[in-house]
């Protein structure tokens, strides 16, 4: 049998009974190697492998040459192990070659080469792993290197969004270390036109006051050579993994020595928690870059969902499913997680098509991290896809299923789509551009209470992200020859329904200088994957123009105001029900709602209108005596209009003493809160 046919087989259907995983399923926490002072110790699982040799090289390239092999030993539960003196082995690298004889149906051999799925270091492009001593890929001061933001509740707060390279890939973005792990962290960028000066960079991340940045991946991944020099159309966002457990060499100053990409990724880290902010990682364990799967490759098979005519499930429409409901499987993936919170102090974990994934790998992943430190953030894709189970009774963690997990939060499409319009159809408008049909949705979801979540911490609320059009250019796309200006003003009508609805509130970076992505043609590209740094860059010129600079503001002053204001923090669907009321408008897009708690109050109003809106707040709301009083009383003042946003009030005078009316600009939004006492 072909070994690629074999690739796919459930080898005499053995793998999903029950035999074999109470007879092989491997529960201790040794796997791959480990470092016992002299000795390395060495472990891999592999059921019915005949034999398999360990092959030693002193280079990680996938052509250096082997200068020893040593045969593995056969122990129980289908792993393989081996001791080896560590002082001749550190800083080497090594794969296996396995063979299985008798293979199913056919009675052959084949013989494969694998890197080990557990590696924790690798050579250029992951090829072969790495012996190494992870205690000294530690920057100074690790051992005190803390999450800035553990105590904070989720809801309160603000995560970016962020593919490393897009950072620091322009040009003029004054970064030095152009589309790495370093770029990250560089302080002190800016770009000027001789007169203005305009942070970049991490001082640009830092100012705008996110407390979360959320990266795509940066485990090792496979559409990335990266034993070439950097090239600007060498471009990918990294879905396609390769080497779970060590970073990506791309992202590195040098890919061949296993031990750099580390200490370069543990120190963009400490850097940035050093600077206030947390660091989130995007992880895709529901399929692999390809069948060739190191893991893949030691149990035939075992790793995918594979349906009827020995044909991988592709829910991913990445090629293949992983099979988390397995034992082995699913250990691996928590292993994983649990190996990146420890070793690389990770504070949160976004996970790529979640809904592929099960319910009970996310609880054991939730336990293990609970296990490790307090509060470590969840949340994922629960998009609902079809794949081909490899058992019975398992519940796939979709969005529908976020309430039989514990503190697992899930990306809300209704917000997104309900704000922008559909991101399946390129033209279908949104709230902001004027379309009725999304109110009521619009409504629930700034009361955090889509039907699917129980409370607002389950709900990552956004816009946009690096899938699908950005929402600069989703608005241009929903209206004809826009001009400049209304598309600016959706676009801040836009993030201010986000920041101001309860849940998670999630940027996509750039959005906040009015991202675009369009290529030499001129068109606005929704798959931006491997378009190239032209393409997918943060163009930081663009914040030298005063109405970018403006948008710039507005972001900043919505997070400003988010994060002082108690009222958009709430937890319990039941206060927040209490609440909120919704007033009368006599125009479905005018959207006017007033939240109140003990002595705060908020009013806020969103106009997605053409024209602007009148609003007589008594009228609008009930004409209680009190309320007549407060509004009177003339306590409020405004913190966010259709120009600017804070913490602070923006202007003095909010309405007409005698009948309390307010004007709200066209497509715009206003936001009243009382002065306490
Ligand atoms: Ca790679």
């Amino acid at each position: 049998m072909n070994i690629n046919r074999l690739y796919v087989s459930d080898w005499l259907g053995k793998y999903s009974t029950k035999d074999f995983e109470e007879m092989y399923t491997y529960e201790a926490d040794d796997l791959g190697m480990r470092l016992e002072g002299e000795e390395i110790l060495l472990k891999c699982w592999s059921p019915f492998a005949a034999r398999i040799a360990l092959n030693i090289y002193l280079s990680g390239e996938e052509r250096s040459t082997r200068v020893e092999q040593i045969q593995m030993i056969r122990r129980e539960k289908g792993i393989w192990q081996i001791t080896l003196e560590a002082s001749g082995y550190l800083n080497k690298y090594y794969d296996f070659t396995i063979v299985f004889e008798n293979i199913p149906d056919e009675n052959s051999k084949a013989e494969v080469i694998a890197c080990d799925p557990y590696a924790r270091a690798v050579g250029v492009n992951g090829k072969k792993a790495m012996f190494i001593n992870l205690n000294k890929t530690n920057p100074d001061g690790w051992d005190t290197d803390r999450n800035p933001n553990q105590s904070m509740a989720w809801n309160d707060m603000v995560i970016y969004e962020l593919h490393i390279r897009d950072l620091s890939a322009d040009l003029k973005s004054g970064i030095k270390n152009r589309g790495k792990f370093l770029g990250l962290i560089e302080r002190g960028t800016c770009i000027t036109d001789g007169k203005e000066k305009i942070k970049t960079g991490l001082d640009h991340i830092k100012d705008l006051g996110i407390t979360h940045l959320h990266l795509l991946p940066f485990y090792d991944y496979g559409s990335i050579d990266e034993s070439l020099p950097y090239d600007e159309n060498n471009y990918n966002w990294g879905y396609d993994p390769v080497n779970y457990n060590v970073p990506e060499g791309s992202y590195s100053t040098n890919p061949y020595d296993g031990d750099v990409r580390i200490r370069e990724l543990k120190q963009m880290i400490s850097q940035l928690h050093q600077n206030g902010i947390s660091v989130v990682m995007d992880v895709v364990y529901n399929h692999t870059y390809n069948e060739e799967f190191c893991f893949n490759k030691f149990v035939p098979g075992y790793f995918y969902r594979i349906g009827e005519g020995n044909v991988l499930s592709n829910g991913s429409e990445c090629g293949n499913d992983t099979a988390s409901e397995r034992s082995m499987v699913r250990k691996y993936i928590v292993d994983s997680v649990l190996y990146w919170a420890k070793e690389y102090h990770i504070d949160g974990f976004r996970f790529d098509l979640l809904g592929l994934l099960d319910t009970e790998t996310m609880q054991a992943i939730r336990k293990g991290l609970d296990n490790i430190r307090p509060n470590i953030l969840i949340y994922g894709e629960g998009w609902k896809l079809k794949t081909e189970l490899t058992k019975r009774n398992i519940v796939l963690a979709t969005q529908k299923r976020v309430n039989e997990m514990d503190r697992i939060a899930m990306f809300s499409d209704d917000i997104r789509d309900a704000v922008k319009g559909s991101v399946f159809e390129e033209g279908k408008k949104g709230y902001i551009s004027g379309n009725r049909e999304c109110v009521e949705e619009i409504k629930t979801s700034l009361m955090g209470l889509p039907e699917w979540a129980e409370y607002p911490e389950q709900i990552i609320n956004y816009t946009s992200c690096h899938d699908n059009y950005t929402l600069f250019d989703k608005i241009a796309l929903c209206n004809d020859k826009i001009a400049l200006e209304e598309r600016i003003r959706q676009n801040k009508l836009a993030i201010a329904i986000v920041m101001l609805a309860q849940g998670i509130p999630l940027l996509h970076a750039g959005e906040e200088l009015l991202r675009t992505k369009v290529n030499r043609q001129g068109e606005y590209i929704s798959d931006s994957v491997r378009e190239g740094d032209a393409v997918n860059s943060i163009k930081w010129e663009t914040l030298l123009k005063p109405e970018y600079q403006n948008v710039y503001r507005y972001y900043k002053g919505l997070i400003a105001f988010r994060k002082n204001t108690g009222l958009l923090h709430m937890t319990d669907p039941a206060e927040i029900k209490k609440a909120y009321s919704f007033a009368e408008t006599g125009n479905e897009l005018v959207i006017c709602f007033k939240v109140v708690r003990n002595d705060e109050i908020m009013i806020v109003v969103f106009n997605a209108d053409e024209t602007a809106a009148e609003i007589n707040l008594l009228d609008s709301f009930v004409k209680e005596e009190t309320w007549n009083g407060v509004l009177k009383e003339k306590r409020f003042r405004c913190y966010i209009d259709d120009q600017a946003a804070g913490s602070r009030p923006v202007s003095e005078t909010v309405y007409d003493e005698k009948d309390c009316t307010v004007t709200v600009q066209a497509q715009s939004c206003m936001v009243l809160k009382n002065i306490q006492r």
